[in-house]
């Protein structure tokens, strides 16, 4: 499962990370989610479970922000979101925007450890 394997790799990053704080305990990852990463939102937050099981970060919670997708207009020339990842066109001129500005996203954004109470921004 595709899923379980990046899942697995933030484990791996954030129980590191985390030894690097003098063993502080992981309550939360953040991880922003491009609607065109190809990975599924559901599929991650139950492959993080069993990732974190018999870890450090057993119990921690994987916090998931859906980045929806932006794509550049070349004839309004300007950023436009798109309604629907099916038609890659501008919803106010029709144009098509094969350029996608976001939307691929699969970037960890901060951990939070319990030791400080405080988020570590990566
Ligand atoms: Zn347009």
């Amino acid at each position: 499962m595709h899923e379980l394997s990046i899942a697995m790799s933030m484990v791996e990053m954030a129980t590191e990370e985390a030894a690097q704080q003098g063993g502080a305990q992981v309550r939360a990852l953040h991880l922003r989610l491009g609607k065109l990463s190809g990975v599924v939102k559901e599929a991650l937050l139950f492959s993080w479970e069993i990732a974190c099981e018999g870890t450090p970060l057993a119990g921690s919670q994987l916090v998931i922000e859906e980045v929806s997708v932006a794509v550049y207009c070349p004839v309004c020339r300007t950023e436009r979101e798109l309604a629907s990842i099916q038609h890659f066109f501008c919803p106010v001129c029709q144009a098509a925007t094969p350029e996608v500005v976001r939307g691929k996203e699969l970037q960890v954004v901060a951990l939070e450890i319990t030791e400080d109470h405080q988020g570590v921004i990566l």
